[in-house]
């Protein structure tokens, strides 16, 4: 068979032949979606064949380093070897079956990805948790989810033995840990003897391969189902993807292993592009570590939250030069134009927007060379057809507001959730006539690029205007005396609510007056919006309250407003 010499931007395609060019005639429409298909064996070991016949540049498949020396790097063939120990630890040790639920609760560790791995080739449904849960969450996961096996380290054992007792499901308990605990099995110690022989299950492409918790930010996370296909499969369908990288770039994600975002930037996209994957334990999130990091390791792409490239563009540049840097992603929240041009003139380059939720993946994206339009997250994202619609499903013309839809019948698209786990009533609210909503609000315009106007339930209402929270926190975050700001409504005897804006102040500013500060900052807001949209009230506050995933919690705040009336 010859391959046609197709490039796509520039990125000879024809390198992932193997792996990316066998679903062509899939891609175009002429052959069906394959009824069997499991990451590991079919796009993993392909790659470890592509490796070891001298058909890939010599990067690693996986590169952790611990920012404290420590370092490991595993090429594909080592992913596979080390990952079918873990596969014969789930299995034989253990005593999973294909179908069965497991969850991982790990910091940034490799562990978490041989399990991750391994549970493909066992067919177990992983059940990737946040690291900074407490016993309660623990215990809604365990239980929710009815998960026999639970994976965690040190600092979470404590946690889970609060709690066992309360989770009837739960038979078997993992420590990834130099030391031992008494109930638990020690994960490592284990591995390290199994034997490497481990032949990877079949598995249907719509069989379950994962669950997430959604970030929490709205009430209790949701468990969100995506099976074999959705995650693994949906990149080789598109010819044109977020991440775009070849088996030559080095990805980088800081997301938090729990978050659906590591899953998607630090497993399934890179990898399958037979890139190499970057992770930097992180232990806490600070600007040095991240910007040391840039400067001493060839990374290509960053993928982040727009909470982080706040963070960064607070500090100066002039020592910091980037060996590798190109790409740049930020997703999960709305980035305010303001932080993407202080990026650029720190460092020249762009953030590109990526847009989606746990249900669905990435729903909207730039791509790599595409034009930015600041303060749009790109357009629909490839198999997606991406509408603004209105209460009624009616598809609404570019400029006007409504609900953020992806078309979902008469095919639900690949890449989408299966269900909310155990919960078809909340799944089915998520449909209106053809479409799914999002529950978000925003534009479309007629070049096709999206801009989020707010959640549903963040929308200000005030004297019959509707405000979305974002354009008064991007206003007022052009102004220098603001870090960060989180922009909810308040009530109002006479208006019935107002926009209140939550200000962390920038350190330089944090003796000033707050008086006329408040002054300054609402006049800001009146000449760089519309009048009506500036905050009646300013409340300075140390932080501001966020999800494990970095998220602002609005509704907290909001709450909060209503609480004191
Ligand atoms: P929950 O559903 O439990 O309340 P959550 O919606 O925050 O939590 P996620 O699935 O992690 O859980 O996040 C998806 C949501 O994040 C989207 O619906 C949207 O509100 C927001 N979001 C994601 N990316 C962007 C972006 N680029 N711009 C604006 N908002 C974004
Ligand atoms: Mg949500």
């Amino acid at each position: 068979l010859k391959l046609p010499n197709r490039t796509f931007h520039g990125h000879p395609r024809l390198l992932t032949s193997d792996v990316y060019s066998q679903y062509e005639p899939v891609r175009r429409g002429k052959q069906e979606i394959p009824k069997y298909f499991n990451f590991a064996s079919d796009v993993l070991d392909k790659w470890s064949e592509i490796e070891k016949a001298g058909k890939r540049p010599s990067n690693p498949a996986f590169w952790w380093i611990n920012g404290e020396g420590e370092e490991v790097k595993w090429s594909f063939e080592e992913l596979g070897f080390l990952s079918r120990k873990v596969a014969n630890v789930l299995t034989k040790v253990c005593g999973l079956q294909k179908g069965d639920r497991i969850v991982v609760v790990l910091p940034r560790v490799p562990e978490w990805w041989l399990i991750a791995v391994a549970c493909m080739r066992a067919g177990i449904v992983l059940i990737p948790g946040i690291s900074q849960l407490s016993a309660k969450d623990i215990l809604y996961r365990l239980q929710a989810s009815k998960a026999t096996c639970i994976i965690t380290d040190d600092t979470l054992t404590p946690a889970v033995d609060s709690v066992a007792s309360e989770c009837q499901f739960l038979k078997t308990k993992l420590i990834v840990s130099k030391g031992s605990r008494e109930g638990w099995l020690n994960f490592t110690d284990l591995y390290k003897n199994q034997s490497a022989d481990h032949t990877c299950v079949k598995t249907r492409i719509q069989d379950s391969m994962i669950i997430f918790f959604t970030s929490g930010t709205t009430g209790s996370p949701k468990m969100t189902e995506h099976s074999q296909g959705s995650l693994g499969f949906r990149p080789l369908l598109s010819e044109r993807y977020w991440l775009d990288s070849t088996p030559s770039d080095v990805i980088w994600s800081t997301a938090d292993t729990g978050w659906i975002v590591a899953s998607l930037a630090s497993v399934f996209d890179p990898w399958v592009f037979g890139s190499c994957i970057f992770i930097h334990k992180l232990p806490r999130i600070e600007s040095a570590a991240i910007l040391n990091t840039l400067c001493r390791f060839p990374i290509d792409t960053l993928v982040s939250a727009p909470t982080l490239f706040r963070m960064l563009v607070q500090n100066d540049f002039s020592s910091y030069k980037f060996m590798n840097l190109k790409h740049c992603v930020s997703g999960g929240e709305p980035l305010n134009p303001e932080v993407l041009q202080q990026w650029k003139s720190k460092t020249g380059l762009d953030i590109y927007e990526v847009y989606g939720q746990t249900e669905t993946g990435i729903i909207c994206s730039g791509f790599k060379g595409m034009k930015i339009k600041p303060g749009s997250m790109g357009k629909a994202a490839p198999l997606y057809d991406v509408q603004i619609i209105d209460k009624n499903a009616n598809i609404l013309p570019s400029g006007q507001q409504g609900e953020i839809a992806v078309r979902s019948k008469p095919i639900k698209p690949l890449g989408f959730f299966s269900g909310y786990v155990d919960n078809p009533k909340k799944t089915a609210e998520t449909e209106r006539g053809d479409f799914y909503v999002t529950g978000d609000r925003g534009t479309v315009d007629e070049d096709g690029y999206f801009q989020f106007i707010g959640r549903d339930d963040d929308i200000i209402i005030s004297s019959g205007y509707r405000i979305g929270p974002f354009e008064v926190e991007n206003a007022l975050i052009e102004h220098p005396a603001v870090a960060e700001t989180a922009v909810v409504s308040s009530p109002d005897p006479i208006r019935g609510e107002v926009v209140k804006a939550f200000v962390v102040l920038s350190p330089t500013f944090s003796s000033n007056d707050l008086e006329s500060l408040t002054w300054d900052l609402q006049e800001h807001v009146k000449k760089t919006t519309a009048p009506y949209k500036y905050p009646r009230k300013v409340e300075f506050v140390q932080e501001l309250p966020k999800t494990v995933t970095g998220k602002i919690k609005r509704n907290e705040l909001r709450k909060k407003e209503w609480g004191r009336m």
